[in-house]
């Protein structure tokens, strides 16, 4: 028996083949450790059969609560529908696919329970087997964010331990838009990184799609930082400048009788602003959208159906 009980969150989409096998690695690990646990796996509407698999999962080990979403309202909406239901004194959040190694949670608990960490956050100190172009993408999305916002995520995950005072804090944020990973960074408390190699996919792809991820980089930067917005009107006092000193030899060369024909200096000068005031009002746009989805306040995410831990804690009377 530990003295404290650790929730595992795990948001699960179209894993039927995988997350029998996966879960009970990570049961293993915890109780080898005899670290007290319950898991909290949330369906986040797959299409395929893992609602099933995960129903099967919880008449194998009483510690399975599940939840089921209504669809698939992606990784963030699934971790919130985790996150509200933990019970225990701490939870930690992963991946189902094992890419996030369920040995460095022991680490984890130790630095939580003994030296007094509140939040432990998982950093990959590789980021396993991805494209050039996504490592360039992501080292481009986070060194933006860093630059807008002030926090610097590059190279955090998903993998974290949370103390049950900072899951309460959590809570208290009430964005429709969530950014797991920046909002966890946000509410601050005693904080250190654990640094792991991310482990190869134990079976399937990635179920990120580039549309979702450049969906949540403007969700991160939208939800981070309004700098994009004084971007908007330092692009507008540059070209007040350009503007001033135009006109000036323009009027100049009227006066002076050598006004040329003008037509390039026209159609470029059309063009340039052209494009600077359509992005400035996507830049805009962008903002009110998300202001829009605020606004309408629909839930998070609904849940179609759930099962309640059976049993008690493994470890609890051992
Ligand atoms: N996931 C989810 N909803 C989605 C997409 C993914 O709950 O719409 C889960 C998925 O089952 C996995 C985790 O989010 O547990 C990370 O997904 P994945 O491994 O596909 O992403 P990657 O490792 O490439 O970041
Ligand atoms: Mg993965």
């Amino acid at each position: 028996m530990s003295g404290f009980i650790l929730s595992i969150v795990i948001p699960v989409y179209n894993e039927e083949k995988q997350i029998g096998r996966n879960i009970n690695v990570i049961h293993q690990v915890l109780l080898a450790d005899g670290i007290d646990h319950e898991f909290i796996l949330i369906d986040d509407g797959s299409k395929d059969n893992t609602w099933l698999a995960l129903k099967k999962l919880a008449q194998e080990l009483p510690c399975v609560n599940a939840i089921k979403l209504s669809r698939n309202f992606g990784k963030e909406a699934a971790l919130c529908a985790g996150l509200s239901s933990v019970t225990g004194d701490a939870c930690v959040v992963m991946d189902s696919d094992l890419q996030h190694p369920p040995e460095i949670i022991p680490q984890m608990v130790r630095l939580w329970r003994h030296e007094g960490y509140e939040v432990i956050d998982g950093i990959k100190s590789s980021r396993g087997k991805e494209s050039l172009s996504y490592k360039l993408s992501s080292l481009l999305f986070y060194n933006i964010l860093h630059k807008l916002s002030g926090f610097n995520l590059n190279g955090a995950s998903d993998f974290k331990l949370l103390d049950a005072k900072v899951v309460e804090a959590w809570k208290a944020l009430d964005e429709r838009n969530t950014f797991f990973r920046g909002m966890s960074e946000w509410v601050g408390y005693k904080r250190k990184s654990i640094a792991f190699e991310v482990a190869e996919r134990a079976e399937g792809v990635s179920k990120w799609s580039f549309v979702r991820l450049v969906k949540l980089a403007v969700t991160a930067i939208t939800s981070f930082s309004s700098l994009p917005l004084q971007i908007v009107t330092f692009l507008g006092s540059l070209f007040l400048i350009g503007s001033f000193f135009l006109g000036i030899q323009t009027l100049y060369f009227k006066f002076k009788g050598i006004a040329v024909d003008g037509f390039t200096t026209v159609i470029l000068l059309l063009l340039i602003i052209g494009s600077a005031l359509m992005i400035s009002l996507g830049i805009i746009g962008t903002y009110i959208a998300k202001i829009f989805d605020e606004v309408k306040a629909r839930p998070r995410y609904l849940i179609s159906e759930q099962i309640k831990r059976k049993g008690q804690i493994p470890n609890q009377n051992s």
